[in-house]
């Protein structure tokens, strides 16, 4: 149970009782190697997450991860759960706040340092970004190069609609 002091300075609200605290579901799980459905625990690990700011405070969320073991075949596995993305450190909420950090013009140190993320992590997240194909081409297309930092080729495309010039696209030459 939360005492007063935590919960001031997990919501930063003073006076403020927290009435319920609930775990995460447990869910039964498809086995990752042969499909097989199952709900046996293994048993749990510890995981550090960085999770949103929070009052102008870098948090992390510390929490116990259910460890899976399949009875048809004895492969251990985790639980996949709904805010934390397989293989990240870092919550959904997170990386959603990261891209909304992108779309001002300000370069990937400069968000990762404010972020206390490393720059690969931020550039890691852009890389993640699916822009999908435009459903009508605009009336009018601007072209250009200009160097980059993609350690593929040193020069990269992009395409902007002028018109609208928050809508852009980046291509890597072939
Ligand atoms: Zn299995």
């Amino acid at each position: 149970m939360l005492c007063h002091y935590s919960t001031e300075k997990l919501l930063g609200l003073k006076e403020v009782i927290v009435k319920n605290v609930r775990q995460l579901p447990q869910k039964p799980h498809l086995c990752p190697c042969c499909g097989h459905k199952t709900s046996n625990i293994h048993d749990y690990r510890w995981q550090t997450v960085k999770n949103i700011p929070a009052f102008g405070k870098h948090t992390v969320l510390i929490f116990r991860k259910r460890r899976y073991r399949c009875p048809s075949c004895g492969k251990r596995f985790f639980e996949e759960n709904s805010f934390l993305p397989r293989y990240y450190r870092i919550t959904n909420r997170f990386a959603a706040y990261i891209i909304s950090k992108l779309t001002d013009v300000r370069s990937f140190t400069s968000v990762a340092r404010e972020s206390n993320l490393s720059v690969s992590t931020v550039i890691r997240i852009f890389d993640c970004i699916d822009y999908g194909k435009p459903r009508q081409l605009p009336a009018v297309v601007s072209i250009d190069e200009f160097k980059g930092n993609t350690g593929r080729e040193k020069y990269q495309c992009i395409l902007t609609d002028p018109l609208q010039p928050s809508a852009y696209r980046i291509f890597q030459p072939a």
